[in-house]
This record gives C-alpha cells, structure tokens and sequence, in this order.
C-alpha cells in the first residue's frame, strides 16, 4: 500500500471511506476504497474483490488490486472522474437531460449489465449512486460490487438486498433475487434519468413497498418518445416473466440503434 498516496475522501458509503489516490511510481490516479474487516465480516469484505477480479469491461470499473492494512481490506481500483450518475442527475436542477443522451447511457449500462449477467453474476445493487461518468461525461462505469452475488448453480440468490427505491416487487414480497431484479432497477435507472426523479418515493418503507407492489410511479411526460416510454413500461413489469432480459431490451428499437454504435 506504500505504493499509492491518499489525496482526499471522494465519498462515504454503507461500509467505510473511499479516496482519491494516486500510484507513487506512475502517477496514475486510482480509488482507493477502504472496507473494514474483522473477523465474522472478512467474507462480505472478500466478495466485492471477488467480482471485480472476474469483470472486464470498458463500463465497469476496472480492478486494480487488493491490499489487507490494519483491520481493513484496500481495494484499488479505476477512478471515474466525473461522479456519480446520482450527482450528475442533480446538477441539472430543472433541466432535462437530451432522450439521445438518456439512451447513449442507458445503452452503456445495459451493455456492462449484460456482461456482468454473462458471467452468471448479479449486481443487486444497480442504483445511480452507483453508477460512475468519466471526464467527459460520456461513458458510464458500473462500480460498488458489494453486494454482488456469483450464482453457482441456482440463478437466484435468496437473500433481500438491495435499495429501498429500486427494490423490485418479487423482492418486496421476498421471493429471490434474479437477473430480472436487475432489469427491474435498470428499469427505474432508466425513468430517473428520463424524469431526473427517482421511480419509487415514499416517506416510510410501508408506503414505498405498497407503491412498488402496485407499480405505481408517475406517467412519464408525453415529449418523450414512444419508444421509450414502452420500455419503461416493459422493464417495471409487475410480473418478472414479462419483463425482458438484459439482451432482450438491448434488442429493443429505442435501444438498438445505440447499443450498435457501442464498441
Ligand atoms: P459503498 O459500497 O459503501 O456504497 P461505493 O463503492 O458505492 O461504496 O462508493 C461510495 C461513493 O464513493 C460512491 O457513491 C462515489 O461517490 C464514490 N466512488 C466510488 N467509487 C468511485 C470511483 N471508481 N470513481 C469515483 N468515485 C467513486
Ligand atoms: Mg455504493
Ligand atoms: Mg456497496
């Protein structure tokens, strides 16, 4: 760990503090991402190395490398510049973001999901605090791999997980989590950056489960394409079997023309 300077805190998650770090010898700029580990919690501490180790993909934050130092475990990873989705999304205030730009992003995440997917690995934690922009605001880079679940056998993972907002409805009447419960919250990632408001709101756990187990969530504004919206609507299907999977919605007309020009 001597290799690496800490410059500053970048954020503050469930479990410990992320910084800004940069390599002595290269001058690169790295994360440096900080989870305490005593003994009973070493496993959960493991898991997001785990992962990362086994992703590749220029939307999903690259690995660097793992360090234990005192009680904590360092994980050393890519740096995206440009924040969070979340930050990026509030910093337009009232405006809206362009539908071109809402899809170039969208297209992105569903690309890195499906690779992520492919691997047989579910993210569960897909929310856009979690989602990372590059300088120029251009690229989205999935990160915060915490809670991620490599799927042995089984394609579910049983226990609740997750976000309160973007909890979908099998997990509020908790059944297991699956590969559609990511495309649920891709879903909702896709009506915040469309609306800039979060899908699912409510003042108390009670009442935001009851609006998710009814879908209801404010009509999309009618300036956005149809195209869009119908995928919205396909992605928060109360019923997980009709919702599409991650390769089926990259299929989808509002998505394919730009998921084509992606790489
Ligand atoms: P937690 O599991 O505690 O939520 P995250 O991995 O989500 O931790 O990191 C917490 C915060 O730190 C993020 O919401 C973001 O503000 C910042 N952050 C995390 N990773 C990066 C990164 N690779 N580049 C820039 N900022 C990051
Ligand atoms: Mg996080
Ligand atoms: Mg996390």
């Amino acid at each position: 760990m001597d290799q690496y300077d800490r410059l500053r805190p970048l954020g503050r998650g469930a479990f410990g503090v992320v910084h800004l770090g940069r390599c002595r010898q290269t001058r690169r700029l790295v994360v440096l991402k900080s989870i305490p580990m005593p003994e009973e919690d070493t496993k959960q501490a493991l898991n997001e190395v785990q992962v990362l180790r086994l992703l590749s993909h220029p939307n999903i934050i690259e690995y660097v490398s793992s360090h234990v130092q005192e009680q904590s475990l360092v994980i050393v990873m890519e740096y995206a510049p440009g924040g969070t989705l979340r930050d990026y999304l509030l910093s337009l205030q009232q405006q809206t973001m362009e539908e071109e730009q809402v899809m170039h992003f969208f297209s992105q995440m569903l690309i890195a999901v499906q690779h992520i997917h492919s691997l047989n690995i579910l993210h569960r934690d897909l929310k856009s605090e979690n989602i990372l922009l590059d300088r120029e605001r251009q690229v989205i880079k999935i990160g915060d791999f915490g809670i991620s679940k490599i799927l042995a056998t089984k394609t579910s993972a049983s226990s609740v997980v997750g976000t309160p907002c973007y909890l979908s409805p099998e997990l509020c009447e908790g059944r297991p989590y699956n590969r559609k419960s990511d495309v649920w919250a891709l879903g909702c990632l896709l009506y915040e950056m469309a609306t800039l408001r979060r899908t699912f709101e409510a003042a108390t756990l009670a009442a935001l489960v009851l609006k998710i187990l009814r879908g209801s969530y404010a009509p999309l504004p009618a300036q956005l394409s149809a195209g869009l919206r119908q995928l919205v609507t396909a992605l928060l299907s109360l019923d997980q079997t009709r919702r599409p999977s991650v390769t089926q919605a990259i299929a989808h007309p509002a998505v394919a023309p730009f998921a084509c020009r992606l790489f």
